[in-house]
Order: structure tokens, then C-alpha cells, then sequence
């Protein structure tokens, strides 16, 4: 057999004379880069410098060394009669082993004296060439891109008499080709803190790809940044600075907007906490009970469909929407920013403003609310991946198209599913896509009025939901929207209030006199009776479930809290038991195949 050749160019030359040993005793010829070179020959051990076959000298101070036809057409050349000729008529040997690790540009770049041009200088070149051509060809050429495979890499080679074996050549090539990639994505991350960062201003003269975030998701959880791959990042920040939660709640809560509009064509809005919707809705007019329930009596402005939304969105739930984040479908108004401007907020996501709704809200927070305006135009890729403790997760996004054609399928004695049903299922369906599993979502007049979010055990869910939207519709009791409250209690407070007041709270000592210091006189509680005939008035809510029902238990607690209309996948061994359940209750069930789990 003829000698075979190994290239040796390494930084980092941990394990490097061990490695040269073994080959040399092998009998295998040693090609060095300059410091490679020379430390292995001063080690006793024969090797040619890569200027012997190259027939010119390392250039431009170390940025051209082993980059020549005489090295990668050694490396490249497949076992073919016309690759071996053309080296043949080149007077070039073929290269068998690639031994190479690169320049550290991850630890130059953490120095914090670094400059660009250090930076840049510690740019590996030749070295990612070697690499890459060599694990291009590991049909026939080994790539040791780790120290640490040297000496398994020596025994292989020993067990097969100079033949590692295809299936360690093709790990290696692997390794090399996930350490270039690693190496180009420190580069190119360098490069975007560099030249596309929102921070550097008007210096950018390309995209912005890159904005550095306050921390992540705790305050000890720095550095944090965002940013994409390719094109730009598909919002503005018009005020405020967003946080790490700011943008998972901003860019869940802006897909289901959008795919709320197109679905339903109405304006829509939603008001997310912690990454689910504490409300969500699209734009039908409110009546005067629920502008008062919502909070809006008193608005100057006369309410638009886009207004209408948000009002529903963020009055559904007062108490969780508290410090929430807002999208809204359309550009904003002057109508829902002043309905905004009134609220305890952190920030709002929309495709545009009005001039007059941009300065109210510029307004919040002391000018510090966090305003976003997000490309409507955007589509995100069909592959979305996410590292957890260390490691990648990878799915195709949820893609999947929601619309009132998705409830087709009635399994229950009763059918007649109405336009407003079909609205109202959809609303929840949709708000369950972007909601953190377990989840149900009860939903009347296109409005989710009570989601059960996070729950292990679906029926907590939709318990938690059912008695949301208990509360919900006794906020709309005429003794409720009654409360006699002081002149000037804060809307907060309010809010508050009324959650005990109808979640009948005993409140004693301390707590119950501020309860009852905000009122102009001490309001009578509700009385079990009242609670029960103003509970039996509510009736044509929609629920829906983000999977199958496990058990009828379910459909009997949404019952309670006035549904007619169900939507649930499928697939349970209890679905008979559940349908029947239906029937008992003249609930309209409708079958879905479509399982929404967010997480
Ligand atoms: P040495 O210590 O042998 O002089 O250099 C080894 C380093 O040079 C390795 O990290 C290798 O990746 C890198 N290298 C090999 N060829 C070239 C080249 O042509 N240009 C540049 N910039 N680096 C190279």
C-alpha cells in the first residue's frame, strides 16, 4: 500500500504528540501547518511543513497557510480514475487524515478589551476550509476535528490495519461539520452585536436582526437578547424597552389576533399574562350592562369595533389582566388607546397607530410603556426550534387553520349550532392554540369570559374556567354593576372589590374594613338563592377544550356555567359517556381532530 499522508494544522495541540506518534509509527507521512510543525519536530518526530508541497511560503501573516490546490485537491480528490489523474497531472499526493481545531474566536471575543479587528483576525479560515473538505470527503478521507478522538481514532486505525471503517469516518465528518457550524454561528452572532443590533442606532446601515433585552425571564438571567437568522425582526420598538416575558407574551398574543381576524373578520384583541390570554375577543358592540361590566360606561369616545374588543378582551377577566400585555389585530385607535391609557398596562403589540392613539399611549408608564409595531406582513418559518436545558427541540409550528368549518362534525342529538355559537367556538378554539395546556376556554358574544390555563387535570380546568365565567356573569347581577362605590376608587380597586364581592369572600377583621371603607354605604351580600336564580339565566356559552374529554364529568361542569355549544377532539374511551352527557343536557357537541396542546 502506498504511504498514506495526514495534515496536521491545530490551535489548540492538546493530545497533538501522542496523535503524531502514533501515525508516524504507523508508518503514516506528517504534513504540518507552521506551529503544528514545529513543535511536533521538536518533539523528534519527522514531519514536512505544508510549504514543502504548496511550494509557497505562509502569507499575510498567518492568513494564508494551508488555503492551496496542492492541499485540497489532496484532500478532495475522490478514489476515481479521473480525480487520481487530475492529481497525477499535478504532481499532488492524496491526503488520507485531516487533523484540525480552530482559532478560539469564542474566548477572544469574551475578552472584554477585545476589539473588531482582533476579532475579525481570529477568524479561522484555512482551518474551517480543512475541515469542511475533509468531512466533504470522509468516503475516503478520516477529519479530527477533537483532541479527545485521537486516541480512540488510534486504536480503530490499529484494529483495521490503517482502516477505521466508514461508519467512524462518517461520526467524525458529523463532528466536524457541527463544529464549523458552531464556529460560523459565534461569527455570525459577533457580527449582529456588530452591525445589526437596534442598540447601535443609526450606524445600521442593513437590517436590524439583533435587540438587547433588559434580562430573560428572571432578573438574574443576563445576558438576554432577541433575534432572527435571516431578514429582520419583524417589529419596531416605538417606546419602552421589552423584556424577555414582554416578547413571549407579545408574540403568541399577536398570532392569535391575527388568525382571529382572518377567521372571523372582526377586529380582534387580547389581553395575555404570562404567556395565555387572560382575555381575548373580536369586535361586537357592546350593550349598556356590558359597557358597564367592562368598564367603559364613562368612555368620551364612542366605541369602534376595534375599541369593542379590546373593552371585551381586557374587561372579561379584570383582575388577571392586571399589568397585561395587549395585541390588538388593526391599527390602533383613538377610542381603545384611550381605554388603554386608564389601565394598569405593560405593553401593547399592533400593526400601526393613529398619531392622536401613539401620544396617549407614549404617555403611560412615565413614557415608558412598551409599544410595538409589529409587520403584518410577517410569516414565520415552518420549522420552529427552542434549546431546553441544553437541548434542541425541533417541531413544524402549529400551523393549523381555525374557522367555524372545523365544527362540522355534531356527535349530540342537538345540531342547531347558531352563527353567534359558531363565532364564539372559534374564539375559544383559537385562544386555546396560544394558551399554556391544560386548557378549556368558555366564550359568549365574542368574548372568552373564563380560561382555565396550566391545569394537569383537564376537568380543573374547566372548572377554573367555569368559574370565571361564574364571576363573569354575576359582574353583570343588576345589584353587582350596583356596588355604591365612593367617588374616585381607583379602577384597580374596583376590580378587586367586585371579585369578592361576587366570589363571596368572608372577609373579617382588618380586610373587610377596607372592603367596606370603598363603598358610600356596606352592600348586602348575595344571597344563595340570588346567586342561584341569576346562575340559571346564563345560557349560550360556548367551551372549548384543547383535547379530548376524559370523562363526562366535564361536560357536566360546563353545563353549570350556562354552555350550549362544546368543541373537543376525539379520541377518548369516554367519548360515548360524554356525548351522552351532551344529550342529557341539550348541549350541541361538536367532534374536532384537532389537538391544541401550547407549551
Ligand atoms: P499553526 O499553529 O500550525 O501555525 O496554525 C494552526 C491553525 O491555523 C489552526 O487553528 C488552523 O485551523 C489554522 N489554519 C490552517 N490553515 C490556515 C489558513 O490558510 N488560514 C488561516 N487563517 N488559518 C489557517
Amino acid at each position: 500500500m502506498a504511504q498514506l499522508t495526514a495534515l496536521l494544522s491545530v490551535y489548540d495541540k492538546t493530545n497533538l504528540l501522542d496523535l503524531a506518534k502514533g501515525l508516524s509509527e504507523a508508518g503514516v507521512r506528517l504534513l504540518g501547518s507552521g506551529g503544528t510543525a514545529k513543535q511536533i519536530r521538536a518533539a523528534g518526530i519527522e514531519i514536512s511543513d505544508v510549504s514543502d508541497i504548496t511550494k509557497a511560503p505562509e502569507m499575510l501573516g498567518g492568513r494564508v497557510k494551508t488555503l492551496h490546490p496542492a492541499v485540497h485537491g489532496g484532500i478532495l480528490a475522490r478514489s476515481i480514475p479521473s480525480d487520481e489523474a487530475d492529481l497525477a497531472a499535478q504532481s499532488i499526493s492524496p491526503i488520507s487524515i485531516v487533523v484540525c481545531n480552530l482559532y478560539p474566536f469564542t474566548s477572544t471575543i469574551a475578552k472584554p478589551d477585545c476589539t473588531l479587528s482582533d476579532a475579525v483576525e481570529e477568524i479561522d479560515i484555512g482551518g474551517v476550509t480543512l475541515l469542511r473538505a475533509a468531512a466533504k470527503n470522509h468516503a475516503r478521507v478520516v477529519v479530527l476535528s477533537d483532541p479527545s478522538d485521537y486516541a480512540p481514532f488510534l486504536s480503530a486505525w490499529a484494529e483495521g490495519k490503517g482502516d477505521v471503517g466508514q461508519g467512524l469516518r462518517s461520526s467524525l465528518a458529523l463532528k466536524a461539520f457541527e463544529m464549523t457550524a458552531r464556529y460560523d454561528e459565534a461569527i455570525s452572532g459577533y457580527f449582529r452585536e456588530q452591525y445589526a443590533s437596534a442598540e447601535k442606532g443609526d450606524e445600521l446601515v442593513g437590517p436590524v436582526q439583533r435587540m438587547v433585552l433588559r434580562y430573560g425571564a428572571n432578573p438574574h438571567q443576563k445576558p438576554a437578547q432577541t433575534y432572527v437568522t435571516e431578514g429582520e425582526i419583524p417589529f419596531k420598538v416605538l417606546s419602552g424597552s421589552p423584556g424577555y416575558i414582554n416578547l413571549l407574551d407579545a408574540l403568541n398574543s399577536w398570532a392569535l389576533v391575527k388568525e382571529l381576524q382572518e377567521a372571523l373578520n372582526l377586529p380582534a384583541a387580547a389581553s395575555f399574562k404570562h404567556v395565555s390570554p387572560a382575555g381575548a375577543a373580536v369586535g361586537i358592540e357592546l350593550d349598556d350592562a356590558e359597557k358597564q361590566v367592562y368598564g367603559v360606561e364613562d368612555l368620551k369616545e364612542p366605541l369602534t369595533p376595534l375599541a369593542c374588543a379590546y373593552a371585551r378582551a381586557r374587561g372579561a377577566d379584570r383582575m388577571s389582566s392586571f399589568g397585561d400585555f395587549i395585541a390588538i389585530s388593526a391599527p390602533c385607535d383613538l377610542a381603545t388607546a384611550k381605554i388603554i391609557s386608564r389601565e394598569v398596562s405593560d405593553g401593547i403589540i399592533a400593526p400601526g397607530y393613529s398619531p392622536e392613539a401613539l401620544e396617549v399611549l407614549k404617555k403611560k408608564k412615565a413614557g415608558k410603556y412598551c409599544i410595538l409595531q409589529m409587520d403584518p406582513a410577517y410569516v414565520p418559518s415552518e420549522v420552529e426550534t427552542r434549546q431546553v436545558y441544553g437541548i434542541h427541540l425541533q417541531q413544524r409550528r402549529n400551523d393549523a387553520k381555525i374557522g367555524p368549518e372545523l365544527f362540522t362534525n355534531v356527535v349530540t342529538q342537538n345540531t342547531s349550532l347558531t352563527k353567534e355559537a359558531l363565532t364564539d367556538l372559534t374564539l375559544a378554539t383559537l385562544a386555546l392554540k396560544y394558551t399554556q395546556s391544560n386548557s378549556v376556554a368558555y366564550a359568549k358574544n365574542g368574548a372568552i369570559i373564563g380560561l382555565g390555563a396550566g391545569q394537569q387535570s383537564r376537568v380543573h380546568c374547566t372548572r377554573l374556567a367555569g368559574s370565571k365565567a361564574d364571576n363573569w356573569w354575576l359582574r353583570h347581577h343588576p345589584r353587582v354593576r350596583a356596588l355604591p362605590f365612593k367617588k374616585g376608587t381607583k379602577r384597580a380597586d374596583k376590580a378587586n372589590a367586585i371579585d369578592l364581592f361576587v366570589g363571596g369572600e368572608v372577609l373579617e377583621g382588618g380586610e373587610r374594613a377596607q372592603w367596606e371603607a370603598l363603598f358610600e354605604g356596606v352592600p348586602q351580600a348575595l344571597s344563595e338563592q340570588e346567586r342561584r336564580e341569576w346562575a340559571a339565566q346564563l345560557d349560550g356559552v360556548a367551551c372549548s377544550s384543547d383535547a379530548f374529554f376524559p370523562f363526562p364529568d366535564n361536560v357536566h361542569r360546563a353545563k353549570r356555567s350556562g354552555v350550549r355549544y362544546l368543541a373537543a377532539p376525539s379520541g377518548s374511551v369516554m367519548d360515548a359517556e360524554c356525548v351522552k352527557a351532551a344529550d342529557e343536557h341539550g348541549i350541541v357537541f361538536a367532534h374536532t381532530s384537532l389537538r391544541l396542546f401550547h407549551h
